[in-house]
């Protein structure tokens, strides 16, 4: 009978213990260059509406800590409850590379104190994985967007802000 490299090399227990447990799990999504932006998120598999796509993790800071980190231009932070917040631009986060779309794939989800990354409709193997990152309209001449949606706004707003920017943009076209 054939074994499997895993099952006949012996392994430091300390090093079995350490892996990752995504290292040994059949990979559900990779990192590779996006069209819309650097590096995105992609499938490698179909997703069910509403599956959990992945788990976007992070270390655990407090607003103050927060607040530092975002002026610093840190653009992963996602809130969690009234006193704490994540902090996911970490190595071990391939979430962090996930894309904003104003058409996205995909919304974050605030499960039991854990932020998931859901499909909201039928994803394909090979799709980019994308949510709207819900920007609001401070400064968001610094956030333009490339995601080549069917209605591009140009900007990463929220999509409950898109209208309003929308019409602003048009009324304050100089022509
Ligand atoms: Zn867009």
């Amino acid at each position: 009978m054939k074994t499997t490299p895993e099952a006949s090399q012996p392994v430091p227990v300390k090093s079995r213990l350490s892996r990752p447990r995504l290292a040994t799990s059949p990979r559900l999504t990779e990192t590779r260059k996006s069209t819309i932006h650097g590096l995105g998120l992609f499938a490698c598999s179909n997703y069910l509406p509403n599956a959990r796509v992945i788990e976007y993790v992070g270390v655990e800071i407090d607003k103050q800590e927060s607040s530092r980190r975002c002026q610093a231009g840190n653009d992963c932070i996602f809130h969690l409850d009234g006193q704490r917040d994540i902090d996911g631009n970490v190595e071990w986060n391939p979430a962090r590379f996930i894309n904003h779309s104003c058409a996205p794939n995909c919304e974050a989800e605030l499960i039991d104190g854990r932020i998931w990354i859901i499909a909201k409709r039928l994803i394909r193997a090979g799709e980019e994985i994308t949510f709207n990152y819900g920007y609001d309209l401070d400064d968001y001449q610094d956030y333009p967007c490339r995601c080549g949606s069917p209605a591009p706004l140009g900007y990463m707003v929220a999509s409950e802000l898109s209208d309003y920017l929308r019409i602003k943009l048009q009324t304050s076209t100089p022509y």
